[in-house]
Parts: C-alpha cells; structure tokens; sequence
C-alpha cells in the first residue's frame, strides 16, 4: 500500500514538474561549420543590397529599395557549404533566437529549409521545402521562442514544384539551412539584424509518450494486482477445500467410530438407528425382517469361562452371523449378548429357514464352547412403525426363551 502511494506520488510529480525537466537543447549558432547564402533582389534586377556591417557578429544590414516587382532581402545559415549536412529537428519542439533588429517592419520571417528531392533543381538550397513562420519585431534585442509545431509551407513552395498534397505539411527532418528575411509586402528602408544565437529547444520525452508510459505503467500495475489477488485467492479457496475435505474425512472417520461396536466390529445401536431411519425416510424398512438374537445363559458362559473368553465369543458370534447374512442384510449389535439383523426379504416364509440357520450354524461352531442362541423375529410392515416391529420380534425371543432356548419363533 505504502509503495502504491509512493509511486502516485512520484507520478502526480512527474507530471507537475514536467515542463521543469531538463531540457535537450542544440546549438546550431554559433557554430563554426555553419556558412551563409545572401539573397537579395538585385540578383534579380532590383535596388535592394545586402551589406555586412561585422560579417564576424553575425550584422547585417538589409538595405531594401524599390525596383524589382517583389524586393527582397535576407541571409540563410547554411549547415555546410555543400549543403549535404543536414540537421534533424524533429526531436525538437521549439527553435529559440536571440537578435536585435533596427528597422521599419513589423515583422520578420523565418524559415527552415528541409531538403526535398524534385528534378527542378540541382541546388539543394533553391528546391528545399520552405517552412516559415513570421515573427513580431521588436527594436533591439530580443530572444523569441518559435514552436515548430507554428510552421507552414509557403504556397509559392508547392506550386513552384507542384507538390503532391501529402508532402504539403512541413517538415523538419533533414533541413539544410535556416533563414530570417522580411516578408511580403516587404516595407522598404533599413533592416538591421545582428543574430547572436540560435538554440533547438526540446523535452528528452514528449508529454504525450508521458502520459501514454504513465497509463501503461498503472495499467499493467493494476493488471497485475490484480492477477496476484486472483492468484492467491485461488491458492486460498484450494487449502480451504483441503481443509474442508481433511475435516469431513476426519468426521466420516469419528462417525463410523462412533457407529461401530469395538468388540465386535460390527454396527452398535446408534448405528442401527442411522440405517433404520434412512430405511424409514427411503420406504425400504418394509423390504426387511427384524431378528433379535440373544445368547442362551450367556452369564453362566462369562462365569464358566471368564469375562474375556465370554468377550472373544461374542466376536466369534458376530462374525458367525455375518457369514450367514447377505451383503444387503444388516448387522448389529444391540447391546450386551443380543444382536440384531435386518434380513432384506420379502416373503415372510424366507424368515424361519434364515434365522435357523443362522440358529443352527452358531451351534454347530466348535470354538464357541456349544453355545446356544434363541431368535425372535418379525416381518417389518408399511404400516407398523419400528418400535412397534421390535416389540413383536422381543415378544418372539421372549416364547423362544421359554419354549426351551436355542429355538427361532417368527410372529
Ligand atoms: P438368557 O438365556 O435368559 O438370555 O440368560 P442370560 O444369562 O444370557 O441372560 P442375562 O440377561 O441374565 O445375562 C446376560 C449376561 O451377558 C450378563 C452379562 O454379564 C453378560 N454380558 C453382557 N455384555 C457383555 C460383554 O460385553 N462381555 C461379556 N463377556 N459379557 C457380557
Ligand atoms: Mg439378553
Ligand atoms: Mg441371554
């Protein structure tokens, strides 16, 4: 968070302190390679002159006189004398000047000459596009700051060379010469410049590459924020489903615990009640019989053999009953030395041979020392409820009891 505002705040100072930044600058005068072109109208016939007044400071003196039918005056620094040294002001957004004029006009003009390949020529300086810009002249010295983004192309330029419209606007990128002249209509008299410097005036990055490097840095700060937020909620919502399988693991582990009888391994009551009720919630309970099923003298059997051998042979019961039942049968432990069985069955008739053998088998099992079981049992109905099917089913083993034990009675 800290971070974020530290870098809003280096933003929002970024842009307020924008035109503070350093500049990119470039001296094109003086410079010691740079040379002249004169041009004045008396190369044309006219009475204008062109008089140096110290050629070293760069002072002139445009004398402009009557005579040709467009009097002109002016001088154009060249890059070099061959004029293939060419300058890239693209870079640039301003072209600052410093001179002093004496004179009539109110307005001088500069211009740029950009290279511009055209047959009509062989001199680079005469087909160059002009790009200029008139200027308010102030008398004596004064300093003017030109954007480039103010030039225009003279007509005379893309008529003289009958420029395609694309190649109209203006353009700064290979210019060869820069001027200063008076323009038309040209007020005659004395012109006097002394052209003390001039300076290519830019910012190392534009506002716009500013703006578009500010919106793409928050734009991918934002994006990747969020990617992380997703990220590690995805990591999130993963450990909460492992924590959440890892605990219904650990509570299917503590209900089975708590379903299951130790001793003998099979279902306790509690979960005999789980089954009978999703049985009863299903309408399947109707499907099934009800054994109850109770050791014979089971106390003389603790007392003969002891607790722990009376232990081992009601697990060897359990098993012995389960090797009778099916696996859609139920088995249960209901407490004590009685056990219960759901037998799924739908005729009431399959009950005694089942429960008889079942009877039978536990008699006949050498290791549980001859003991005897008595089973009372009952169909469950539709319409009884649980309850009332174990009354019927304990009534069942209570006549089994007293009929001699080791006996099955279905009621
Ligand atoms: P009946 O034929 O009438 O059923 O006689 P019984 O002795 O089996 O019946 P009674 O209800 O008098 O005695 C049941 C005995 O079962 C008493 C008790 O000590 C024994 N018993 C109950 N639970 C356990 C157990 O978990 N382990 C052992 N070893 N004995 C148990
Ligand atoms: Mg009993
Ligand atoms: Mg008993």
């Amino acid at each position: 968070m800290i971070v974020k505002v530290l870098t809003f705040i280096s933003t929002l100072l970024l842009v307020i302190c924008y035109p503070y930044l350093p500049k990119r600058q470039m001296l094109l005068h003086p410079n010691e390679q740079n040379t002249y072109a004169i041009a004045v109208d008396s190369e044309v016939g006219g009475q204008s002159k062109f008089i140096w007044i110290n050629q070293q400071d760069m002072f002139w003196d445009c004398e402009i006189n009557q005579g040709a039918a467009y009097p002109y005056c002016g001088l154009s620094l060249l890059w070099s004398q061959d004029l293939h040294k060419t300058i890239d002001f693209s870079a640039y957004s301003h072209l600052s000047l410093t001179l002093d004029y004496q004179g009539p006009t109110p307005y001088f003009r500069v211009f740029i000459r950009d290279d511009y390949p055209s047959d009509k020529y062989t001199n680079a300086l005469k087909r160059a596009k002009f790009n200029n810009i008139t200027i308010r002249a102030r008398q004596g010295e004064q300093q003017v700051s030109i954007p480039l983004t103010e030039l225009s192309v003279a007509e005379w330029w893309f008529n003289d060379f009958a420029v395609p419209l694309e190649n109209r606007r203006p353009s700064v990128k290979n210019t060869i010469a820069l001027g200063i002249d008076i323009p038309y209509p040209v007020i005659l008299g004395e012109h006097k410049f002394r052209l003390s410097r001039i300076e290519l005036v830019g910012s190392y990055f534009s506002k716009e590459i500013m703006y578009i490097s500010i919106l793409v840095f928050w734009g991918t700060l934002l994006i990747l924020e969020m990617l992380l937020a997703y990220l590690n909620m995805q990591v999130r919502l993963r450990d909460g489903k492992q924590q959440l399988s890892e605990l219904a693991a650990t509570s299917a582990k503590y209900k089975e615990q708590a379903e299951t009888d130790k001793l003998t391994g099979i279902l306790n009551r509690s979960g005999l009640s789980e089954i009978i009720s999703q049985l009863e919630s299903s309408q399947l309970l109707q499907q099934y019989a009800l054994l109850i099923i109770d050791v014979d003298h089971f106390k003389d059997v603790n007392d003969t053999y002891g607790h722990a051998e009376g232990d081992r042979i009601l697990a060897a019961i359990a098993r012995t009953i389960s090797m009778c039942t099916r696996s859609y049968d139920v088995i249960a432990r209901w407490g004590g030395e009685e056990f219960v069985v759901l037998m799924h069955c739908f005729k009431a008739s399959s009950i005694l041979p089942f429960a008889d053998k079942i009877r039978l088998k536990i008699a006949n099992t050498p290791p549980l020392n001859g003991v005897t079981v008595s089973i009372g049992a009952t169909q469950l109905l539709k319409s009884s409820i649980f309850n009332e099917s174990f009354e019927l089913a304990d009534k069942a083993l209570y006549q089994a009891k007293s009929s001699g034990r080791n006996k099955v009675v279905v009621l």
